[in-house]
């Protein structure tokens, strides 16, 4: 069957990750290299289900950014909107897997390649063929890639893309909390599609409450579907007309990475073809459950990328 394109926007990055946990990655004995960069994931998450994705973004023209720019299109997605920076270096990202489990990064970003994405080097017949463009925020932090995001929505939303929205705080990259809440909420009401993290929730609420209050406080009226995800605790949905809750799935997890990355493609690669299912609560609780089920098998293998699944591994858990 044929899917309409969904276009993915923002950073892809190499995450060097200690072997071991509980120390720092100069002290571990060995690490590995893994793709990352939310919307990357979520493209390659897209395709991976068998849906039609492009990376439109910046890289280094480096060993780096040629691995990356491999690896799309290794797992079918579109490079077609990749530029390849002549000075900076691809973005990279160590990190520290704390004992408690929680991770800790120090990036390579000065700048790097996916900062000094220009507007004028969008590929924008690609960006206005997408049926749905999907983006976060990082790219929001610097210029010139800044002007490069607002240009690229702008464009998709004239040609009648849907406009899909997952913030990916990563508080540590921006100069400050104030600066993060303030960029974030400068596009909020662009985005059709939102989903947040339970953590991203309370940051741009100033709440410590997850709930239906505090959620519908960032509803806009251009938005179509909010969704917050809870990770083992499966996800809320808010539409204009009903609202409610979708369990997650019991999964051996051992690597949260990309959870959300994965439930968000899985999301956009059922309502690509047919937006109208968001207004149709049983159907929206359908696609909410494969998502939910998508985010639950990406938990249960190493690193984003590695571990996002297919279609049939998705139905082989909505069946058992
Ligand atoms: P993010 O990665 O953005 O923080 P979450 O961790 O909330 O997002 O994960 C997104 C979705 O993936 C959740 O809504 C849930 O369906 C699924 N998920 C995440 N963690 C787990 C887990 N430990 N067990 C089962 N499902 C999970």
């Amino acid at each position: 069957s044929s899917s309409g394109l969904i276009v993915s926007f923002g950073e892809m990055l190499i995450d060097f990750v200690p072997t071991v946990s509980g120390v720092s990655l100069a002290e571990a004995p060995g690490f590995l290299k893994a793709p990352g960069g939310a919307p990357a994931n979520v493209a390659v998450a897209v395709a991976r289900l068998g849906g039609k994705a492009a990376f439109v973004g910046k890289l280094g023209d480096d060993e780096f950014g040629r691995m990356l720019a491999g690896i799309l299109e290794e797992n079918g997605v579109s490079a077609d909107g990749i530029n390849f920076d002549q000075g900076a270096r691809t973005a990279l990202a160590f990190v520290t897997l704390r004992a408690d489990g929680e991770r800790e990064f120090m990036f390579y970003r000065n700048p790097s390649a996916d900062m000094l994405l220009r507007p004028d080097e969008l590929n924008l017949e690609l960006i206005t063929s997408a049926k749905v463009f999907h983006y976060g925020s990082i790219s929001l932090i610097v210029e010139p890639c800044r002007s490069a995001h607002l240009e690229a929505m702008k464009a998709a939303k004239e040609a009648g893309a849907l406009l899909s929205y997952d913030p990916n705080l990563r508080l540590p990259l921006w100069p400050s909390p104030e600066e993060a809440r303030e960029q974030i909420m400068s596009i909020w009401d662009k985005a059709e599609v939102i989903k947040v993290s339970d953590v991203e929730l309370e940051f741009l609420t100033g709440s410590d409450k997850i709930d239906d209050e505090s959620a519908l406080s960032l509803w806009h009226p251009n938005l179509k579907l909010l969704l917050v995800t809870l990770g083992e605790h499966g996800c809320r949905y808010y539409t204009k007309s009903f609202k409610g809750a979708v369990d997650a799935f019991r999964v051996k997890t051992v690597d949260t990475t990309g959870a959300g990355d994965a439930f968000v493609g899985a999301l956009l690669c059922k309502i690509v073809d047919d937006q109208s299912a968001i207004e149709d609560e049983p159907r929206l609780r359908e696609i909410l459950k494969f998502a939910n089920a998508c985010g639950a098998l990406s938990t249960t293998k190493k690193g984003a990328i590695p571990a996002l699944p297919t279609e049939s591994e998705a139905l082989a858990l909505l069946k058992r």
